[in-house]
Parts: C-alpha cells; sequence; structure tokens
C-alpha cells in the first residue's frame, strides 16, 4: 500500500474536522494564493518559476510541489503525485500541470480558469489525504481499471444525459458487473470525485473573472469560461447518492437474511 509522506499531506492539526471544514480551507488557501499570483502579473503572463513559489509559500514551503507542462498532452490540465525517489511507496508531493506559453513557456492570465482549478485539486488533496488514500486504494485494487471508462462516459462528462436512464438502467446495470463492496467503493469514490471536480471549476470560473476584471489594462477581452454547470455535477452526485442509499440498504437487508437463517 503507497503511503503518503509528511512532504504530501497538510499536519493534521490544519485540517482537521469534517469535510465541509477541509472543503472551507481547501478553498482559503486556493484564495490566498490568488490573491499573491494575482498581484505577480505585471505583464500577460508569469514565469512558472514564481507560480511554483508562490503556491509553496502557501503551504509555508511544507509540501513538495512542482510545476509541469501540460500544453502538449491531451488534457487541459492536471495535478498529480510523485512518488519519494529512494521510496516508490510513499508520496512525496504534487506535480501541477497547467499549460505553459508555446514560445516562452510561461504562465499566461488568460489560463487562470484552468490554474486555479488546477491549483483548487492541489490545496484539496493536502486537505483531504483520506480521498487521497480512497483513490490510491481505487487505483490498487484495480477498480479504476474497471471502473474509468464509466466514470468518464456517464459521470464526468458534459454529454447530455437522461436522469431517469442513468439511474433506473445504466448505473445499476453497471453496478451488477462489480462485487458488492466494490459497488460501494466505486459509488462513494465517484461522488466525491465529482464533488470535488464542481469545486474546482467554480474557483477555476470565479477567479478567472476576477482576474480579468483586476487587469482589464492587460488584455483585450474579457471571456467566460466553463464554471462546470454543463457537467450536471449535483444531479449526478445526488443520483449516486440515492443509489448509494438503496444499494447499502439491500447489503444489510442480505446480511440480515443470512443472520436469520442460523
Ligand atoms: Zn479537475
Amino acid at each position: 500500500m503507497i503511503k503518503i509522506g509528511q512532504t504530501a499531506k497538510l499536519p493534521l492539526d490544519l485540517c482537521r474536522g469534517n469535510t465541509i471544514k477541509r472543503n472551507q480551507l481547501a478553498h482559503r488557501l486556493n484564495r490566498k494564493f490568488f490573491n499573491k499570483i494575482n498581484k505577480d502579473f505585471n505583464t500577460k503572463d508569469i514565469s512558472p518559476e514564481i507560480f511554483e513559489k508562490r503556491l509553496c509559500e502557501i503551504t509555508k514551503n511544507k509540501i513538495e510541489c512542482t510545476i509541469a507542462d501540460s500544453s502538449e498532452q491531451k488534457y487541459k490540465g492536471a495535478c498529480r503525485i510523485f512518488l519519494d525517489e529512494d521510496n516508490q511507496n510513499e508520496i512525496a508531493g504534487f506535480s501541477l500541470c497547467i499549460p505553459l506559453n508555446k514560445y516562452d513557456k510561461k504562465v499566461a492570465l488568460y489560463d487562470a480558469d484552468i490554474f486555479m482549478h488546477e491549483s483548487f485539486h492541489f490545496f484539496y488533496e493536502i486537505t483531504n489525504p483520506k480521498n487521497l488514500k480512497r483513490n490510491l486504494k481505487a487505483i490498487e485494487n484495480n477498480l479504476i481499471l474497471k471502473t474509468e471508462e464509466f466514470y468518464k462516459k456517464y459521470l464526468y462528462s458534459k454529454e447530455k444525459f437522461d436522469k431517469k436512464t442513468l439511474e433506473k438502467n445504466i448505473l445499476p446495470n453497471f453496478l451488477k458487473t462489480l462485487s458488492k463492496p466494490e459497488r460501494i467503493d466505486f459509488l462513494q469514490n465517484s461522488r466525491y470525485r465529482l464533488s470535488e471536480e464542481m469545486q474546482a471549476f467554480k474557483d477555476g470560473a470565479k477567479y478567472y473573472d476576477k482576474i480579468q476584471d483586476n487587469h482589464l489594462d492587460l488584455i483585450s477581452e474579457k471571456i467566460k469560461t466553463e464554471n462546470g454547470e454543463s457537467y450536471n455535477f449535483k444531479k449526478k452526485i445526488n443520483l449516486l447518492n440515492r443509489t448509494l442509499a438503496k444499494e447499502l440498504q439491500a447489503q444489510r437487508n442480505e446480511l440480515k437474511n443470512i443472520f436469520m437463517l442460523k
């Protein structure tokens, strides 16, 4: 089992409390980061070194975080973990993959929606080590391998969806392909992941708007960005919650029946 090293999570006394408290902390740290980085934009772009420095300052340099270029990748951005060089069983820190300009490899103001989305993921991960552990477990026991295609097609997707068909047919049919513990894990992981994405998109859009307003002199026109609405996160999270409750109830009833037979 892969462990999360000290340089990849905040000290426990800083991120105690329930999910809501930890989410608030992640948003607070992201806001702090924005306030710093916002001032660094004297031109339309800043160096990745400054970006990295600001990110590390927020965690008082306790967390390892590096910047990588996502401009040649299929995805716009990502927040990835990296392992300790000497101990491949331990996570040493994070790598924030954000787009860098083609020519001078700098971080552009117009990419603020992406980098503020990814920085939210970073702060969310370091304040929610349990969440990271859950995701690692899903990779290690192959649950991700079995479910990722479905997750991307029906859940983390902008495609139009019919709530009824997804809830009554598509999802139940898919769950049948998984074992009982896998079903619970998949439903739980998915709702946490969607909730994290929903929050990342909100922050991305919010700060995209703000940074442009703050630097009207640097931009030619104000651009709007995806705020997550087209993914229907809320509806899908509710649907997952209902399905999870049903699944838990069914599994409990089954247990009861087994005991009654004895
Ligand atoms: Zn994301």
